[in-house]
């Protein structure tokens, strides 16, 4: 048996699944098991089950409703379905010609001819076809990679590589756990008298062994990280005892509002961990409007107290310019200047900016990851702050990180007493030494991702976490409607009468996910077409393609009230923050993830003023973009859409994991699995303790491909 030879593309769709080596084929592990192992007779089936059925086709025709759609009847004897696809190939249409033998496989439901099966998965049989003898695993997997050369990889490597046990006998003997190879073959092959149920809900032996795996290596991983941060040295950023230079305390009393409990709590987590000689790495969480920036600006004047700089980053130069007028508003008070750094900056005006960086003229400096390029040297960087983390690469998070130990290097202060130690785990772990001192910033993330406490911390090696779990006061919910593209004229008309009464409206284009091109076409057309629509409107346009100038300006006019309508790509996702806009059109709901949506509508709903959002979706709706908005539509908490986005796509995708590699539980469940996180912690102690080697062999087997990113 040949290892079998992958293309470069699908090299690259498996890149997107976390797959880099092909040892990763074996954890990718079933999201759950179709049973082709019987048929169903057509006749019992029911709207909602997923089933197999068998028959002849016995009519086929290409309607057109409106859409070009390829509709055939499948008889069985005893009862009839339509099958219909949206999208097919002329060869397609061959294979169901009248007449042929037909077994079809999908999700039952009630269409405008009676029972139908949308996109089934469908192949000619004859009387004898054999029946699958297993269950069909079904992974997750990207957008053009099919199931069948998924199946084909991992099947190949469940064939040609090792699988053998990395913990010690006398461990699996007293946990009662059976064996890796036994346990991944099962799950990748599970035979038909195995209770599909156990299986689809993780709860056969197989699946506990893979998520004490799992969780083992979490828990060394941890413990290997958090030693190697305690050995990282990072400046002492206490609360000043100075009445007249607590900067802090001085905001806290200029702002209009009294900050919520959560704003307080994290706050103060915060506070603690940049009083400590160790770099803080922490995680705030807290839904869309629930008041990050304010923390962010609290902590920033911390660090400030004591001398040293603080840099903010936020993903887009939307965001990071109102970041940037916010800021100055609150801190000019205080004497605190901020500056502005993006990478549209004239020349001139970023050579002198980043002077006045190098310089530590400027404390506080705002921007895009304009900031974290080589050329921007900071003076005494004390605190970097990541806005939507989510939203930047693992690389950008590093280079961040050695911009403290950059700045220092040249201006020669004191050499940090761990440095030997401290580069020969970096050069342990293929990373590159640090300069002649490698004091680093504390780190301090945010992002409105809101995924529950437990689950955060269990993605991420070494974070600290922090949650607001409340939003300020006074905000009324956002009514969510969905609405069908036939009935766009009616969602104009609702446009047209909100404008009019004085409110202020975002009408967010579709997203295009093939070419950035296409998109922004399709945002300009848009905005041709509302702007001839509404003639007594004042509307703007903003997409990402527009210079940095013009989009403060049009975001400026937006805000003043100058425009009453804002067509927008889906820049407008993260952060931006205009209360007085209080309906929101999303275009194409179904092409979006429920993350997004979220972050989207939590665009409205920032004011005193009853909100709206309308979906406004294309028919019809595959399986997944139904369970999507129906989900939104019934949910504005963030912290439920999250747990529902986990069940539909896997964690893998969540937190923008799926580009950094740091998601670290994918079968564990924190909170469900207690009871094997506490063995797990104790094991994860025995192996370092008395088998170094099948720690290293364990954490090589589950980690190999996170490794880099583990400490970001
Ligand atoms: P996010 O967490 O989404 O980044 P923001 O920091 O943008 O939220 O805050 C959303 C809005 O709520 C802002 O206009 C902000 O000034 C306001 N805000 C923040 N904290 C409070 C509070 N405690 N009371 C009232 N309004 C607040
Ligand atoms: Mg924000």
């Amino acid at each position: 048996m040949q290892p079998t030879k992958i293309s470069p593309a699908t090299l690259a769709k498996l890149a997107k699944l976390g797959i880099h080596h092909r040892s990763d084929l074996l954890l990718h592990l079933p999201l759950r098991y179709e049973d082709e192992t019987h048929l169903a007779p057509i006749a019992a089936v029911q709207p909602g089950e997923t089933v197999q059925v068998q028959g002849n086709i016995t009519h086929s025709e290409i309607a057109f409703r409106p859409r070009r759609t390829l509709v055939c009847r499948l008889e069985d004897g005893g009862g009839e379905l339509y099958l219909r696809f949206l999208n097919f190939y002329p060869s397609q249409q061959k294979q169901l010609a009248v007449g042929k033998q037909i077994r079809a496989i999908g999700e039952v439901r009630m269409g405008h001819y009676g029972l139908e099966m949308v996109h089934p998965k469908c192949r000619a049989v004859d009387n004898d076809t054999p029946l699958q003898q297993s269950l069909t695993p079904v992974y997750p997997t990207t957008a053009g990679l099919a199931q069948p050369l998924l199946r084909k990889l991992i099947t190949n490597a469940l064939e040609t590589l090792p699988l053998s046990d990395t913990l010690p006998d006398a461990l699996l003997k007293r946990l009662k756990l059976v064996g890796f190879a036994a346990s991944i073959q099962l799950l990748h092959n599970p035979t038909p008298d195995m209770a599909a149920r156990a299986l689809e809900e993780r709860s056969h032996a197989a699946w506990r062994r893979i998520k004490f795996d799992e969780l083992l290596a979490q828990q060394l991983s941890m413990r290997v990280h958090h030693r190697e941060r305690s050995k990282r040295v990072a400046p002492i950023l206490a609360p000043t005892l100075e009445p007249h230079q607590q900067l802090t305390a001085r905001l806290i009393k200029a702002l209009p509002f009294v900050l919520t409990k959560a704003q307080q709590r994290t706050f103060a987590e915060i506070s603690r961990d940049l009083a400590q000689p160790h770099p803080m790495q922490r995680l705030l969480l807290g839904d869309v409007g629930s008041g990050k920036t304010i923390v962010a600006a609290l902590a920033a004047l911390q660090a400030i107290e004591n001398g040293y700089q603080v840099a903010l980053m936020a993903p887009t130069e939307i965001l990071a310019e109102q970041h940037y007028l916010k800021l100055r508003d609150w801190l000019e008070p205080l004497g605190i200047v901020p500056v502005w750094l993006s990478g549209s900056l004239k020349k001139k005006d970023k050579q002198l900016t980043a002077e006045q960086i190098a310089s530590g003229e400027t404390l506080l400096a705002i921007g895009t990851h304009a900031l974290f390029q080589q050329q921007i040297e900071f003076h005494k960087l004390g605190l970097a702050i990541v806005d939507e983390q989510h939203k930047f690469g693992v690389q950008q998070r590093l280079a961040l990180r050695r911009k403290g130990a950059a700045s220092k290097s040249v201006r020669g202060e004191p050499v940090e007493p761990h440095l030997p130690q401290a580069n020969a785990l970096r050069q342990a772990q293929g990373e590159r030494p640090e300069g002649f001192n490698s004091n680093e910033p504390h780190q301090l993330m945010m992002s409105a991702t809101p995924i529950p406490r437990t689950l955060a911390m269990s993605y991420y090696a070494d974070l600290d976490v922090s949650v607001i779990d409340e939003v300020p006061p006074g905000r009324t919910p956002v009514i969510t409607k969905l609405v069908s593209d036939e009935r766009r004229d009616e969602v104009i008309a609702r446009v047209r009468s909100a404008c009019m009464a004085g409110q202020q409206a975002y009408w967010v284009c579709p997203l295009i996910d093939e070419s950035e091109a296409l998109q922004l076409q399709t945002a300009i057309e848009t905005y041709e077409k509302l702007r001839a629509e509404f003639p007594e409107l004042k509307v703007g346009l903003v997409h990402g393609k527009l210079d940095n100038a013009e989009k403060v300006r049009v975001m400026a006019a937006f805000k003043a009230g100058e425009l009453q309508l804002l067509v927008a790509t889906t820049v407008i996702e993260v952060g931006v923050d205009v209360p007085n806009a209080s309906l929101m059109v999303i275009d194409h709901a179904e092409r979006m993830g429920l993350a997004q949506l979220h972050q989207l509508r939590g665009r409205v709903g920032r004011g005193a003023a009853q909100s709206l959002c309308i979906l406004l979706y294309q028919q019809p709706l595959s399986e997944l973009a139904r369970a999507r908005l129906k989900i939104i539509f019934e949910s504005t908490d963030g912290f439920a859409i999250a747990q529902h986005d986990l069940q539909l796509r896997g964690p893998g995708e969540l937190l923008g994991a799926r580009q950094s590699g740091v998601a670290m539980l994918r079968f564990a469940d924190i909170s469900a699995d207690e009871g094997l996180l506490n063995h797990a912690r104790k094991a994860a102690d025995e192996l370092l303790r008395d088998f170094p080697e099948a720690a290293r062999a364990h954490l090589h087997r589950w980690m190999a491909n996170k490794h880099d990113y583990l400490h970001v």
